[in-house]
């Protein structure tokens, strides 16, 4: 997988992650109100009819795309969850035995069991391994005896953004970081 160009509405909100046939796009319509990023994709355009030349387009790493209908609605909207972006949440850490594991060794822990009116929210869920998720069962952790080695969270906007990407350019890291609240353990150096 490629790197991804981050894509703002004018004021800065995140708006999506292109990939850089889509950016090209933006850039070829003249759709680029300002660009912030320190790295550059070189895309190819179209020919030019005259000289038969391919024309070349330097992408920004952090584009700002003009118009309305980017604009950012609903900034403070709770993200939808996956699988993926809640075990980056939780740092591939499980949330009972504390240790590090990988994705495939990890299952979504509901706190609040199913079966009791749990629902599927990021303050239910959390990264378990498959030892404690079975050892838990179908209890709360005070029923089961078993302690949260930390507390499940609703990322914002900026976080989303970068538990969605698993190949973030430093400089969109930056930028996207400035926006996550200082108690998000993306601040932490684990
Ligand atoms: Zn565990």
């Amino acid at each position: 997988m490629s790197p991804h160009i981050l894509a703002l509405d004018v004021a800065g909100a995140p708006h999506r992650w292109l990939n850089v046939r889509e950016a090209a796009h933006y850039y070829a319509t003249d759709m680029i109100a300002w660009a912030a990023g320190q790295h550059e994709f070189v895309l190819h355009g179209g020919t030019q009819r005259i000289s038969g030349e391919q024309s070349l387009i330097r992408a920004s790493s952090i584009i700002a795309i003009k118009g309305r209908d980017f604009m950012v609605r609903h900034f403070d909207r709770v993200p939808t969850l996956t699988k993926d972006m809640l075990l980056a949440r939780d740092r591939y850490t499980c949330a009972y035995c504390a240790q590090r594991f990988r994705a495939e060794q990890l299952d979504l822990e509901h706190i609040v069991p199913k079966s009791r009116g749990g629902a599927d929210t990021w303050t239910n869920l959390v990264a378990a391994c498959k030892a404690c998720n079975s050892r838990k069962a179908n209890r709360t952790p005070e029923q089961a005896g078993m302690k949260l080695h930390y507390v499940p969270y609703v990322p914002n906007r900026y976080e989303a953004f970068i538990l969605r990407n698993r190949k973030i350019l430093a400089d969109q890291m930056e930028f996207l970081l400035l926006g996550v609240p200082r108690n998000s353990r993306l601040h932490g150096n684990e």
